[in-house]
């Protein structure tokens, strides 16, 4: 590992060392470090020959795709600080971001262009557009999926791919540094307007870094991207991460399970982090068979909550062990993770599976109410303190000040630690359930419901009640054959919990609404009126 200022350094460094190593595997599509990193000059030159400054803002919205990775990395080199933005926005989710951010260039789909970023890029007044192509992001049989054919396009966008083959020099200057801004990354926005948080080249690198020292994945593996690019995770400990290790960072454009596990198949992947739920649709797809995990160094399961059931159901069906990793968008994708080889303890008193342990730089400390640190096994909001905490939010000193008071970040989880260093994860403050002035953790619910074997996807919600105050509701999603219904499965965790815990209501849905990034959203069910 080279100590990189940048994603963008780390790629030069691995594209230097190892030139034809495909940086970027797509279906049948390969592209490797120094074509990548030509073809991403030139997209930075395009931009600055555009007028982008350094410090400007380029929003990407794309699917995970080569076209991402130039696209990224292109803006990165033509100094500008990079607004992700999830391709599933709409209009008003994607003008707050653009117009918040004060975003100079917009890159995206030409199809999305065309049914509505161009107006609200023109509300934003956005200055430059670059398109690409939609078919070439979702394609596998296209023999083009990198090729440079177009149909007819906007006239008042370019094109990405084009532009990328124009050869154009990078704009020379100083190169971004570990202090300097790489990405406005927007909260989902569950508690009130998304706030921007500012990542850091240094943030980036300092996570990307622990993650190929912290691991056991040679350099130059696979690294297959389970979680979207758009969001930290996937950037981090996926794209980040690879670079940094000279690795070739294999994509398909969304989460399929059928098209995941042949892509497992065919790039022999070493390391891939997810969310637990996309992990449980691989695991129960029809065509899963252990081989097609066979390649894998470490699979690692982080940025939404891992109930200990489902590492069991998840090694039973493909003998696997899933290692749990926690963080936030504010601290950069991970700050506690489970080491490779090791076995998370589960607490013997709540049932929880620990999420690991802080990383060597990381001070993370839980707090009462007054911001006082408990003794081990007491709850408290978890604060984090260390080199992958942001500085802030994007123009909002108060949010700022309030989040991260003299820098520590106060995550808004509430969880414990053991006196082996372990962090335990309870839940979000803010969904606690108060049921008749009684402390219930909606996630403690959910994982008694994930020991039932019938059980797919479940979540927790607190709903109104005349008596109790707040009751107890529960949504599972079910495995294919399951016989069990609702009341079956509310009597199930009657057995086993507390009489004011227990869930009410259980109701079966198909599926659970869930967030791109494969988060179960209870918020939504929480506004939900079906029973
Ligand atoms: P918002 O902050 O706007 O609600 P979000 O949920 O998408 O949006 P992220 O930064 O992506 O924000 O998610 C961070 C949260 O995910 C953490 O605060 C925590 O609640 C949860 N989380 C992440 N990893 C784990 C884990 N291993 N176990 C339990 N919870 C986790």
């Amino acid at each position: 590992v080279h100590p990189a200022a940048s994603v963008v350094h780390a790629f030069r460094a691995s594209a230097a060392r190892t030139p034809d190593h495909p940086a970027v595997a797509y279906f049948d599509g390969r592209l490797g470090y120094r074509e990548a990193d030509e073809l991403s000059d030139s997209v930075a030159g395009h931009l600055a020959a555009r007028g982008l400054a350094r410090g400007d803002r380029v929003a990407i919205m794309l699917q995970n795709s080569p076209q991402f990775v130039l696209a990224l990395l292109g803006a990165w080199k033509a100094g500008a600080v990079v607004v992700p933005l999830n391709p599933m926005y709409k209009s008003a989710e994607v003008g707050h971001a653009l117009t918040d951010a004060g975003v100079a260039a917009l890159i995206c789909s030409d199809r999305a262009w065309e049914a509505f970023l161009r107006e609200c890029a023109a509300a934003a007044s956005v200055r430059i557009a670059v398109t690409a192509c939609e078919r070439d992001l979702q394609t596998r049989d296209d023999p083009r999926v990198l090729g440079f054919e177009r149909p007819p396009r906007a006239e008042d966008a370019d094109d990405l791919l084009a532009v990328a083959r124009r050869g154009l020099p990078a704009p020379g200057g100083r190169e971004a540094g570990p202090g300097d801004t790489a990405l406005i990354s927007y909260t989902s926005g569950t508690s009130g307007r998304p706030k921007g948080a500012m990542n850091t080249h240094g943030n980036i690198m300092y996570n990307a870094e622990r993650q190929v020292t912290g691991q056991r994945v040679p350099p130059g593996s696979v690294y297959f991207a389970l979680a979207p690019l758009f969001h930290i995770t996937g950037m981090v400990c996926e794209l980040a991460a690879c670079f940094a290790n000279a690795g070739t960072l294999a994509l398909t454009h969304r989460f399929e399970p059928g098209v995941v596990l042949d892509a497992f198949a065919e790039h022999r992947p070493a390391y891939t982090v997810g969310p637990s739920t996309a992990y449980m649709a691989l695991a129960a797809h029809p065509a899963a068979t252990p081989g097609h995990f066979a390649s894998f160094r470490q699979l690692s399961s982080g940025g939404a909550p891992l109930p200990p059931a489902l590492v069991e159901k998840f090694r039973a069906a493909l003998g696997l062990y899933l290692h749990n990793g926690y963080g936030l968008t504010e601290c950069t994708a991970p700050c506690a993770s489970v080491p490779p080889g090791v076995e998370a303890p589960v607490d013997p008193v709540s049932g929880t599976l620990a999420v690991g342990v802080p990383g060597p730089d990381t001070v993370v400390r839980v707090l009462d109410e007054a911001g006082a640190e408990v003794p081990f096994g007491e709850q408290g909001e978890i604060a984090v303190r260390g080199p992958q905490v942001v500085p802030g939010y994007w123009r909002l000193p108060e949010a700022t000040e309030e989040t991260f008071p003299g820098g520590e970040l106060r995550t808004g989880d509430i969880g414990f630690m053991d006196a082996e260093g372990w962090l335990y994860v309870v839940d979000r403050k803010k969904d606690m359930i108060n049921a008749s002035g009684f402390k219930v953790w909606p996630r403690e619910v959910e994982d008694v419901l994930y020991t039932h074997p019938a059980v797919r996807e479940a979540a927790v919600v607190g709903v109104p009640d005349a008596y109790r105050g707040e009751t107890v509701k529960a949504y599972v999603s079910l495995r294919p054959g399951a016989a069990v219904d609702g009341d079956g499965l509310g009597a199930y965790c009657r057995e086993r919990l507390a009489a004011y815990k227990y869930p009410r209501t259980v109701v079966v849905l198909p599926e659970l609404p869930k967030t791109t990034s494969g988060k179960i959203l209870r918020r939504e069910l929480r506004s939900q009126r079906n029973d």
